[in-house]
């Protein structure tokens, strides 16, 4: 296959809002990496972030970069010290760039790496024709699983890694937030044997969404009486699970309030400050098990995502509410900005 010499990239070209879709070098893949033509990827909330450029962006973003990390794409060139891959092969790849080395990343626990790098984040990412990835982060995507879902292998095992931190089957379960990941989760805790899944989300189109992709019960905190519902619900003893996929600090505080005693919470949403919890009330009293998420594991997530995806990806369909042309981002981002979306993949021209 002939490779251009150039490519269109979404980039952050200086500090400040807004994102530019120019033409740059298609990047040349070192030895031990591999260049993919991009076929679709997912916009994620740290897109939306870096777009807008809020404080996290100004101090950790640094232009001129080419963002975005959820994709599928096609290998096109190996690097000569790849032995695993070759081209043609359709792909996603593990955003999170580990060391290899440290006490964490040797042990099995290279989601913790202290030396992370993130693509689209610290390095060119994938909303351009061409990204390189390293081969250790390539992961190859079964010939069923199609575009539009193998482009958010990256949130579904953020929503996976969350999920499978807990013990599920036959529990009841209560997810805070319905952004994507939130609605990913409930299909998985779905297919995980809960007994009983609760969502509880502000925002009515994300409402609707969540009890199509399957939750039993979904309440609006601004006009629901959350604690009395979930308390009936439970027969007053309170979820046996929590998943914190919201990063609201009010709705982190209901839900270690809400959490049943002896229960876990898994925290994936991140809040923008400190959150107020009453530790003796709610966490020591309670015996209750907090779970800390980052990422995904790797690949052990990976496995579960395949797997997923490969017997129930239809679950999914109705998460996935808009798949736009790639130069059509910013109404990716506006439609974010309204709250009127799930997951938003964009379409590389192929
Ligand atoms: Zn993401
Ligand atoms: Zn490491």
């Amino acid at each position: 296959m002939k490779i251009p010499a150039t490519m269109r990239a979404v980039r952050k070209l200086m500090p400040g809002a807004g994102l530019q879709l120019v033409s740059v070098p298609v990047p040349t893949p070192g030895p031990r990496d591999v260049l993919i033509r991009v076929r679709a990827a997912g916009i994620c909330g740290t897109d939306y972030h870096i777009y807008t450029w809020d404080a996290w962006s100004q101090q950790r973003i640094k232009p001129a970069l080419t963002i975005g990390h959820e994709f599928v794409g096609e290998i096109v060139v190996c690097g000569s010290e790849v032995h695993t891959l070759e081209p043609g092969m359709r792909v996603s790849a593990e955003g999170h760039v580990t060391c290899g080395i440290c006490k964490f990343c040797r042990t099995g626990r290279g989601h913790i790496c202290r030396a992370v790098k993130g693509l689209g984040v610290d390095c060119d990412g994938c909303f351009a024709e061409y990204v390189v990835v390293p081969e250790h982060n390539v992961w190859r995507v079964p010939s069923e699983v199609p575009d539009r879902h193998a482009a958010v292998y990256d949130p579904l095992g953020n929503a996976m890694h969350t999920a499978m931190a807990a013990s599920l089957s036959l529990r009841t379960v209560l997810i805070m937030g319905a952004g994507a990941i939130g609605l990913f989760a409930v299909a998985i805790v779905k297919v995980a044997g809960a007994a009983l899944v609760i969502v509880v989300e502000p925002n009515q189109y994300k409402r609707t969404l969540a009890a199509e992709v399957g939750a039993d019960v979904v309440l609006d905190p601004a006009s629901d009486d959350v604690l009395a519902r979930v308390s009936d619900l439970t027969d007053g003893y309170g979820p046996d699970v929590i998943l914190e996929m919201s990063g609201n600090p009010k709705a982190m505080q209901q839900a270690f309030r809400l959490l049943g005693n002896g229960g876990e919470i898994c925290l994936l949403g991140i809040p923008a400050g400190g959150v107020q919890v009453d530790w003796a009330e709610d966490i020591m009293f309670k015996g209750i098990t907090i779970h800390g998420i980052t990422g995904r594991r790797m690949f052990e997530t990976w496995y579960y995502v395949d797997e997923f995806l490969l017997r129930h990806g239809a679950r999914i369909d109705p998460c996935i509410t808009h798949v736009l042309p790639f130069e059509q981002i910013e109404e990716g981002f506006a439609l974010m900005r309204a709250g009127t979306c799930g997951k938003i993949v964009l379409e590389f021209p192929i």
